[in-house]
């Protein structure tokens, strides 16, 4: 039955789910398919985490925008995820497809943009591939570590946690924030080193969309507390709520850490995590506003 449908009536995590029975996983495997990145063994006292996505023309990009941020994105949205895991982010191989007449400068700046990003987020580009395509396409993989002890995934989440975002939220596709933005890579170091939250996830679906991620994995509920969502100026509470690609991290904290973040915070200036909402033990909690889907 499944084989006749159109991969657009599946959707995007039904397509995942449809997949996933065919992937093979060893008993070594920490954490595979379901986080935003696999989880693997390394040494004694870290993990290796993998992570990869796909840009294409016409879904992600056009012509039009400023390649070198094409090429930032490509890579900022892998470091993104390697930062919800509580890890940091090591070695990286890049594939393009490029049609034929696509001028040599437009795929030069791509890769400027990309190399000027992994300087800064101390990344080796260590290979890649490049074949014709009708369309460009480009696919990150993203390798990097982490002490055991700071992993975070989206399982640990606890009645009575509170709910936490580390930026403004909605309006990223409009605006063009979607392109440019820093990863939470300080951010999220920061949060494991100090107060290891026990849930995190970048915010790539929307806020809504991404905590229902972190609830189905800990098997929780939520509740949000609309007004103290932040928002991105002209940004309505439904655009908060479901548009993709703000990339901010989502994350939950037990209650006595999520005072002492508070504490912490009404006494400096580095980073600035806004409390949303509170994890509940009703699973039917469930936080509805329509997402960014990708089918
Ligand atoms: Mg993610």
């Amino acid at each position: 039955m499944q084989g006749k449908m159109k991969i657009s009536q599946l959707g995007e995590f039904g397509l995942i789910d449809a997949l996933k029975k065919y992937a093979p996983v060893s008993k070594t495997v920490i954490k595979g398919i379901g986080d935003d990145a696999a989880v693997l063994p390394y040494t004694k006292d870290k993990y290796l985490l993998l992570t990869t996505d796909m840009l294409a023309q016409g879904a992600h990009f056009t012509l039009r925008m400023p390649p070198r941020l094409i090429g930032h994105k490509a890579l900022a949205c892998n470091i993104s995820d390697i930062a919800a895991m509580g890890g940091l982010p090591t070695f990286a191989v890049v594939s393009m497809g490029v049609p034929k007449d696509l001028p040599v400068r437009f795929i030069e700046e791509v890769y400027k943009g990309i190399q000027s990003t992994a300087r800064g987020f101390n990344i080796s580009i260590v290979g890649g591939d490049t074949i014709k395509t009708d369309k460009i396409v480009i696919n990150v993989a993203l390798l990097g570590q982490v002490e055991k002890k700071y992993l975070v995934t989206r399982e640990g989440a606890k009645a009575g946690d509170g709910i936490f975002v580390t930026g403004p939220l909605g309006g990223s596709l409009k605006s063009g924030r979607h392109l440019n933005f820093t990863p939470r890579l300080a951010q999220g170091r920061f949060l494991v080193e100090n107060f290891k939250p026990s849930s995190m996830i970048d915010i790539s679906d929307g806020l809504a969309g991404d905590l229902n991620h972190i609830l189905r994995a800990s098997r929780v509920g939520a509740r949000l507390d609309r007004a103290s969502i932040p928002r991105h100026k002209g940004v309505s509470l439904s655009h908060a709520l479901g548009d993709g690609e703000d990339f901010e991290l989502l994350f939950t904290l037990a209650p006595n850490k999520a005072r002492k973040l508070m504490d912490w915070q009404a006494a400096q200036k580095v980073f600035y995590f806004y409390p949303v909402g509170t994890i509940t033990a009703n699973i039917k909690e469930r936080i509805y506003a329509k997402g960014f889907t990708h089918f």
